[in-house]
């Protein structure tokens, strides 16, 4: 198996939450976590990614599966630019924010980047849980970490896809969640169309605590029917991508997927 590209990946490394978020895309949270296994069935596919999204339930949740990760990484020597993360804020963790120095110090060129929830369904379900003010402590203490990006809130008028929880909300706030398209792409040498070149995957795929290669945005129920697209043990993310998508020549990929991604932003307002 060659190795391959990816633009975006993202790693849902638990289905576990402490809260219940009426707008929750995942669904009722349940206590699965990604296995070392299905780690290694993973990373070891990919020679390089652009963005690695570290998506849950709720991340800190799962450290000691954060901190597999990283090793492999680092032990696999895997190029990675960029690791993201969106966490709910209810957990001040520094031995989270140690694992993030862990691997800021062994990839210097790699950014990290640290969003805490900050909405309406969010706050309303802290006010549920009585955790207002420990939340808003803790931003402010994790504001204070070099990691820290900012708080991630919905975009005004940006619809919800209606998934999981978000079933349940007014029709008026939801939209079907559609598949995001997949391009790919080979470079040789020469840097012309070459199937025996490197394989480049985008925009985004994403895998989950079982392996399944699946949609990011789907509930933990469609991401085993609905958006199944195989699973890491028996397949490549390379051969789901050429499966799903299409192949293009290397001077289109940054407009394709770029357009891709806009479009995976903005259809449904
Ligand atoms: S939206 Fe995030 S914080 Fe809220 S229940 Fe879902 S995973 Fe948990």
């Amino acid at each position: 198996m060659s190795k391959v590209h990816i633009q975006n990946l993202g790693m849902i490394i638990t289905n576990n939450c402490n809260m219940n978020c009426k707008h929750c895309l995942r669904g009722k949270s349940c206590n699965k976590n990604m296995s070392k296994d299905v780690i290694e069935a993973t990373l070891n596919q990919f020679i390089a990614i652009g963005n690695l999204c570290l998506c849950g339930g709720e991340p800190t949740l799962a450290l000691d599966v954060i901190e597999e990760i990283f090793t492999y990484m680092i032990h696999n020597k895997i190029i990675v630019d960029q690791i993201s993360m969106t966490i709910n804020g209810t957990i001040y963790s520094l031995e989270f924010l140690k694992l993030l120095d862990s691997i800021s110090l062994h990839s210097p060129n790699c950014r990290i980047i640290l969003e805490i929830s900050y909405d309406i369904y969010h706050q309303k379900e802290l006010e549920r849980l009585n955790m207002w003010e420990t939340y808003l402590e803790n931003i402010r203490k994790y504001s204070q970490s070099k990691y820290f990006y900012q708080l991630n809130r919905l975009t005004n008028g940006l619809k919800l896809f209606r998934e999981g929880n978000a079933e349940n909300l007014s029709p008026n706030l939801t939209v079907e969640l559609k598949p995001i398209d997949i391009v790919v792409t080979y470079i040789g040498k020469s840097s012309k169309f070459d199937r025996n070149g490197l394989c480049n995957i985008g925009p985004f795929m994403a895998v989950n605590p079982y392996g399944i290669i699946t949609e990011d945005n789907a509930s933990i129920e469609h991401q085993q029917s609905l958006y199944n697209y195989g699973n890491v043990f028996n397949d490549t993310f390379e051969e789901v991508a050429l499966e799903r998508g299409r192949i293009i020549k290397p001077k289109q990929w940054n407009r394709e997927t770029g357009k891709i991604i806009k479009k995976y932003i903005t259809y449904n307002k």
